[in-house]
């Protein structure tokens, strides 16, 4: 009974001793475990801590020879041109191995790498492994039992290579595919590939947010970039510039009174209320274009004009990002458009005043001219055949010059009045009117022999006068410009074109030949000797103005001995 129970109990601490051996065992590999993922945070710490490539590939190199105990450990980079170069490497070498492993290179259609473009996610070479072209590159990296991870799958950005001399293999860890090794190796290569993409994102960033910089740097136009928190302003080169700066950009912009130096006011040289301030206006979200401004630096003469264009940029919440304000200098442009208006002024002025002068002038002299024109008649009837045949010619020179002074101060009064009316339009039926020219000119057009017809004529809104004028200038010249012996067929005609009307007066005359077609219409320009045809060379000028004043334009189309046709525009009334 008794020995029963000592063997009972030895059998019991057999199997204690047993379960404690395995405790311990346990205990010893959840230490090492335990180890390993403190070393694989600190290896993470490491890599995020660096934005160098290299280093990164560095501190792999490291950890895989002296915390996972390969013996060498290499980190191939995808270059440029897709080749791979070693741009890491750890573990035992001599001075010849290291600079030829550090010389190698491998080409992205290597055989060796095919199988990972086929989707493996390592390579391993083993003493045994046939495989001629991994065994070659193990030859080449002095490694005979080697691991290849890529980072990344098609086209890997880099390829990590692991493993173990033929010499040495014995005291290192053995290179196998057993789920150790893989756990242990796959954690380093997930670490390091998540800080490579970190780390080219940042790149990327940091390289977009360069190339904005340099835009807006170089930008020709003025560009303020206001911060909504009310951290500052940035300037560009080219607002410094607009401001009378030509140091470097980040000198001034750190100046921390920019904005006090320069005082805005507006362009009347008023003071400028506060909340008008460009920057205000942007900060409350106001958006503007071409609002001109006088920047004055102050206690100085410096000054300009400047054209700011506004706008609150806002993000996708809706809270406001940035403020930008584009600025030009108009200084030369304002005072062009200054000096264009005092000269515009200036003209109206003078042409008003020559107007007056004219219209004065040509009035006042109306009343002695049709004396002297009365009383060398009057001296005509009397004395005619009692004097000399001397006297009876000279007294014929003084009528005829009397009377075509008279018609000149005629059409010039004519001519100046049509300037100064400025009675408002009113719709004009224009078949009276013709009619009315007509009948004022019967006794002319019935000399000549000539037939006037008119097509249905429109009603335009404009001044009876004026077109009455119009009407009966441009027949007058159709009738009078006849050839000697064909009788004048004049026709008038209106055609509705868009929104105006277009005027014809035709006729069968002696025509006009091209060269004198603009010549005509400017004052006092003649083709005729006056014994040929009697005349000032105002009437077309008077014709010019009225069209002008109407809103139309006049020309002609002539053929010479064929006759002319004088065309012009009036302004539709609105329908
Ligand atoms: P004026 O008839 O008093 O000479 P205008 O200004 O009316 O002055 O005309 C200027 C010139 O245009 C005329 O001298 C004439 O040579 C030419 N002209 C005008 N109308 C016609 C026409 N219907 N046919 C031919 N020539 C014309």
């Amino acid at each position: 009974m008794l020995q029963r129970e000592i063997k009972n109990l030895s059998e019991q601490v057999k199997r204690l001793v047993k379960a404690e051996s395995r405790l311990y065992r346990y205990q010893e590999e959840l230490d090492a475990q335990l180890k390993e993922y403190k070393d694989l945070y600190e290896l993470n710490r490491k890599l995020n801590e660096t934005f160098d490539v290299t280093s990164i590939f560095l501190h792999t190199v490291d950890y895989l020879t002296q915390h996972l105990e390969y013996e060498r450990a290499i980190a191939l980079q995808r270059t440029a041109n897709g080749d791979y170069r070693v741009a890491a490497l750890a573990g035992y070498y001599d001075d010849l191995e290291k600079s030829c492993v550090a010389a190698l290179t491998i080409s992205p259609d290597a055989p060796l790498l095919a199988p990972l473009s086929r989707g493996e996610e390592f390579l391993i070479s083993t003493t045994d492994a046939a495989d001629g072209a991994l065994r070659e590159f193990g030859a080449r990296g002095y490694l005979n039992e080697f691991f290849i991870f890529p980072l990344g799958r098609y086209a890997p950005r880099a390829l990590i290579v692991v493993g173990n001399s033929a010499d040495k293999a014995e005291f290192y860890r053995k290179v196998d595919a057993g789920h150790e090794n893989l756990v242990s190796t796959g954690n380093v290569i997930g670490l390091v590939s998540s800080a490579l993409e970190k780390n080219s994102l940042y790149a990327a960033l940091g390289e977009s947010e360069y190339r904005l910089k340099s835009v807006v740097e170089n930008l020709t136009e003025g560009l303020i970039l206001i911060d909504p928190a009310g951290e500052g302003l940035q300037w560009n080169r080219a607002a410094l510039l607009m401001h009378g700066y030509s140091r470097s950009v980040d000198e001034v912009a750190s100046c921390p009174k920019l904005d006090q130096v320069f005082q805005l006011l507006q362009v009347d040289g008023k003071p400028l209320p506060m909340e008008q301030l460009p920057i205000k206006r942007i900060l409350r979200g106001e958006e503007f274009k071409d609002y001109h401004l006088v920047v004055r630096r102050r206690n100085t003469d410096w000054q300009r004009t400047f054209s700011f264009s506004g706008v609150l940029i806002r993000d996708c919440r809706g809270e406001p990002f940035i403020g930008v304000l584009t600025l030009h200098d108009v200084t030369s442009r304002k005072q062009s458009e200054d000096e264009r208006e005092r000269l515009i002024a200036e003209l109206q002025r003078s042409n008003g005043e020559l107007q007056q002068f004219a219209y004065v002038s040509s009035h006042d002299l109306q009343e002695p001219i049709r004396m002297v024109t009365s009383y060398a008649q009057l001296l005509q009837k009397r004395y005619q055949g009692k004097l000399d045949d001397k006297a009876d010619s000279y007294i014929s020179y003084m009528v005829e010059a009397a009377h075509r002074m008279s018609s000149l101060i005629d059409d010039l009064l004519a001519l100046s009045r049509v300037g100064r009316s400025k009675s408002p339009p009113a719709p004009v039926a224009l078949e009276p009117v013709v009619q009315q020219a007509l009948d004022n000119m019967r006794i002319s057009i019935g000399e000549s022999g000539a037939e006037v017809t008119y097509g249905p004529l429109p009603t335009v809104p404009g001044d009876e006068i004026q077109l009455l004028q119009l009407f009966k200038n441009l027949i007058g010249n159709a009738v009078k410009y006849r050839k000697k012996d064909v009788p004048p067929r004049v026709h008038i005609s209106a055609v509705r074109k868009g929104n105006q009307w277009v005027f014809g007066v035709h006729d069968n005359g002696i025509g006009i030949e091209p060269q004198y077609h603009e010549r005509i219409f400017v004052i006092f320009q003649r083709l005729h000797y006056r014994e040929d045809y009697p005349g000032t060379g105002i009437g077309l000028s008077i014709c010019q103005k009225i069209v002008e004043n109407h809103g139309g334009r006049i020309w002609v189309e002539s053929t010479l001995g064929e006759g002319s046709t004088f065309y012009f525009t009036l302004p539709a009334k609105d329908d």
